[in-house]
């Protein structure tokens, strides 16, 4: 859209529209915007907008579809709000189907005109990672190089020096998320990186009020219970005193459908728990306003100990993801081309499996499996 079109727009419409920047841009239906003020989403229903993150070169601007979720009118101040968030790397792809799914189910719920709250999702925050079948975001300055979004939160605008990467996270965090205007409860949905499985797990710093019952909300089968990553979506949320945890959702490159339902559910137990749910859906709190959790099968751990290949060859491994493990035992062999075995690799460590590597040709240096395990308690 042209300046005087935004200009005679906004010029011809309430206050109300003065604050979510709408460019005049409208595409597959959907209106561009520059900001996002929650006051001037429609209430009782889903929107749908663009956001540009970043412009690459060749001038191909990169939109970030937003869903906005609000409740009733009265909601933005009674309610709590919610942002979930998807594929920061893009090779991790198990939180896509769950922000979609939650917001197919969200248009149902919300149309019934009682939901007390606010739901912003963002299903894929890194389509450049998409683009190049890879974790980070890839920029073509100099000969091209990658970053990793999640440790450059909440960035920097270009007008305060930020490169494009800085830019792009501070869109998020200001124009998205309105600099903390907009969330109250955040969590940011992973996978593990590409060439490994694993289940569904947390990583939680459990300094910050309601974080621990966040993660448990998630009946994860592990809880990485440590202080984040500087940087993080996560950790730069907790670190302004907004809960949030990184849930992990199985392997890269592959729609597990088991734990996709499992990362489903968790978040309608979080919106009941938060009272978003004023007749909840999941039935999670039998009637008594309190959700219950079941943590049987949930691990805690503060560490993770790596067991790596010190040579190359073909790696298989002799344990799965969730087993447990003692100290000394083996855990994987190690073969030269000729099938002959070069290295037995044992468990540095007493804990319980979160991840192994399923492909086969290892490094040496490289990384075979992680076993959790909790330093803090003895045995
Ligand atoms: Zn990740």
């Amino acid at each position: 859209m042209k300046l005087s079109q935004v200009l005679s727009l906004l010029s011809l419409t309430s206050i109300s529209l003065a604050q979510t920047n709408f460019t005049g841009d409208v595409i597959s239906g959907y209106p561009v915007i520059t900001s996002l003020d929650l006051s001037d989403v429609p209430s009782n229903t889903v929107s749908r907008y663009w956001i540009v993150a970043a412009v690459q070169q060749g001038s191909i601007p990169i939109y970030l579809p937003i869903l906005v979720a609000r409740g009733s009118n009265s909601s933005l101040t009674s309610g709590r709000k919610l942002s979930l968030s998807a594929s920061i790397h893009g090779d991790e792809l198990n939180g896509i189907p769950v922000v979609q799914r939650v917001f197919r189910q969200l248009n149902t719920t919300i149309s019934s005109g009682d939901f007390n709250g606010t739901v912003i999702g963002i299903p894929t925050m890194n389509p450049n990672g998409n683009q190049h079948n890879q974790r980070n975001y890839w920029t073509s300055t100099g000969n091209g190089f990658y970053t990793n979004l999640n440790r450059i939160f909440p960035g920097q605008s270009i007008a305060d020096g930020g490169s494009i990467t800085d830019n792009y996270a501070s869109t998020i965090w200001n124009s998205v998320w309105g600099n903390l205007s907009n969330v109250d409860v955040a969590v940011d949905l992973h996978t593990l990186s590409t060439g490994s499985i694993g289940p569904l797990w947390a990583y939680a710093d459990y300094r910050l009020p309601y974080v621990q019952r966040l993660a448990e909300l998630a009946q994860p089968d592990i809880i990485k219970i440590d202080p984040g990553e500087p940087g993080s979506v996560e950790t730069t949320f907790v670190d302004n005193d907004v809960p949030a945890i990184t849930l992990e959702i199985g392997p890269a490159k592959n729609w597990n459908a088991t734990l996709i339902d499992r990362a489903e559910a968790f978040v309608y137990r979080l919106m009941e728990d938060l009272q978003m749910m004023t007749s909840p859906s999941s039935g999670s709190s039998n009637g008594t306003g309190v959700v219950q959790i079941d943590l049987s099968n949930t691990y805690r751990a503060t560490n993770f100990s790596s067991v790596t290949a010190t040579r190359t060859g073909w790696v298989q491994p002799s344990v799965g993801v969730l087993e447990d493990v003692t100290e000394g035992q083996e855990v994987g062999t190690v073969y030269n081309s000729w099938g002959d075995v070069v290295e037995t690799l044992t468990a540095p460590v007493t804990g319980r499996v979160l991840q192994v590597r399923y492909d086969p040709a290892i490094e040496m240096g490289a990384q075979v499996l992680d076993i959790a395990y909790n330093a803090t308690e003895s045995g």
